[in-house]
């Protein structure tokens, strides 16, 4: 019996989707090459944004056409949008097997063993598990060379605009003892690097009574054999502490980058925003880490169009990115989701307003990396060599440990390895490099 799962959305859901193989895995199943082989199909969806959930329908319908051919195929949705709508899923399209929402994760093992004894169980959608999952001892990852752990889930932040803490639920953070498990043995399976990662990582409190703070969690990660790098996401400016900063310079394995999500340079639009900082407090947090870590890569979620934003608001968010001179930026624009207190606000900029700045931000981001790539050529980078190139299939890529990503020829057996590579050539989104 063989598996399929497509993801959508962020790297929570890359992470609970590996989740998911795992399961399937335990419970004997194999991957799949293509989704024509597949016995069993998992959509695992994202709802963070409206746009993604068309595709979701486009692609379960595709999928379905598929179930009608083969009517032993299983085809089952989970995820944050099958948190969310559940009971309209179901409802548009009753063919198919199960929904199981992100809060429901835990009973995919009990799911799966329904199917095999051919029991087709309809999730009730009852009220979501309180438990973090418990990880089946076999944990398939999707990459070779980077390990994702999960350190918390959920978000207490309800900042206005975000479904995450309706889908995903309060945040509950995971034992240390469990996460420094886990690290070790991707250690010993060989991963170089982990990404711990939670919606706001600053909050993380080990709830097994010790008081391990996320900074004491990032030493005890540091001091894991085997583990050379160290990624985090996501941080949150209002919990973004000094002694973070201090430690990301004083400890060499932690990478020296940071994901700080500003969303908007306009303090009117952070506080309808509900972020609970300022624009003068976040750009104070971004002069710590450029003073204390001189080459630290710093990048950032920004949304234009939110309801009520002005022309000069916006313009104040584009002063903020020439400020900062961002790495990266991840950039969208404003939808209402439901639940969310920002939904109740009316959607006041035009669909082409919003269009217009989302292009404007993106081209000024393109010229701003393209301008710090360039002053990169000549300098050697220490690069973990993690997957084929893009551009060229006969090149590997890697990132740098301020997170530039960076291709250079070399064959499979570089994979997984860290080497000193020389930049040549920079284009606004990677670089190109020779191996030294
Ligand atoms: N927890 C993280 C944080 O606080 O930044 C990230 C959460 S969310 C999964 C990822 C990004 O999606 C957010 O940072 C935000 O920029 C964007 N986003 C969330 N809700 C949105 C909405 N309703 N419309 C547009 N973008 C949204
Ligand atoms: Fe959403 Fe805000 Fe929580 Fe991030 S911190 S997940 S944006 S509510």
């Amino acid at each position: 019996m063989k598996f399929y799962i497509y993801t959508f959305g962020c790297q929570m859901n890359e992470h609970d989707s590996e989740y998911m193989a795992s399961v399937l895995l335990e419970k004997g199943y194999s991957p799949a090459e293509k989704e024509s082989q597949a016995d069993i199909i998992l959509v695992n969806t994202c709802c963070v944004r409206e746009k993604v959930e068309h595709k979701i329908f486009t692609k379960l319908g595709r999928l379905l056409k598929l179930k009608k051919k083969n009517k032993g195929l299983i085809i089952g949705v989970t995820g944050c949008f099958a948190q969310l709508a559940g009971e309209e899923i179901k409802r548009r399209m009753p063919q198919l097997d199960f929904v199981l929402g992100t809060q429901q994760i835990n009973r995919l093992p009990a799911v799966i063993d329904s199917l095999h004894s051919l029991l087709k169980e309809w999730d009730k959608m009852l009220k979501g598990d309180k438990q973090i999952k418990s990880f089946p001892c076999r944990f398939h990852r999707r990459s070779p060379v980077q390990a994702m752990v999960t350190i918390m889930e959920g978000c207490n932040n309800f900042c206005s605009y975000c479904i995450v803490p309706f889908v995903r639920g309060r945040e509950r953070s995971r034992a240390a003892e469990e996460i420094l498990r886990e690290v070790k043995e991707a250690a010993v399976k060989g991963y170089k690097e982990v990404l711990l990662l939670g919606q706001n990582v600053n909050s993380y409190f080990d709830p097994s009574n010790n008081g391990t703070s996320f900074v004491n969690l990032l030493i005890k990660v540091h001091q894991i054999d085997g583990i050379e790098r160290i990624r985090f996401v996501t941080s949150h400016p209002k919990d973004f502490a000094y002694k973070l900063v201090e430690t990301v310079r004083d400890y060499p394995k932690i990478c020296k980058h940071v994901h700080l999500p500003v969303q908007s340079g306009s303090n009117k639009i952070l506080k309808l925003m509900g972020r609970k900082y300022s624009r003068e407090e976040y750009l104070e947090k971004i002069e710590w880490l450029k003073r204390e870590v001189p080459d630290i890569g710093i990048s950032a979620d920004i949304i234009v169009g939110f309801p009520d934003e002005t022309e000069n608001d916006f313009q104040q968010t584009i002063k903020l990115v020439e400020e900062v001179e961002y790495d990266g930026i991840y950039s969208f624009k404003y939808s209402p989701r439901p639940l969310t207190k920002a939904c109740q606000y009316p959607d006041s900029v035009p669909e082409e307003v919003k269009g217009r700045r989302l292009m404007e931000l993106q081209e000024l981001q393109k010229r701003i990396q393209f301008r710090k790539n360039q002053s990169l050529v000549g300098k050697v980078f220490e690069i973990l060599a993690d997957g084929v190139s893009k551009k060229d299939p006969h090149a590997l890529c890697g990132r740098s440990s301020n997170n530039k990503i960076v291709n250079f020829r070399g064959g499979p057996e570089l994979m997984g390895k860290l080497l000193q590579v020389k930049i040549i050539r920079a284009g606004p989104n990677s670089l190109f490099g020779e191996k030294v």
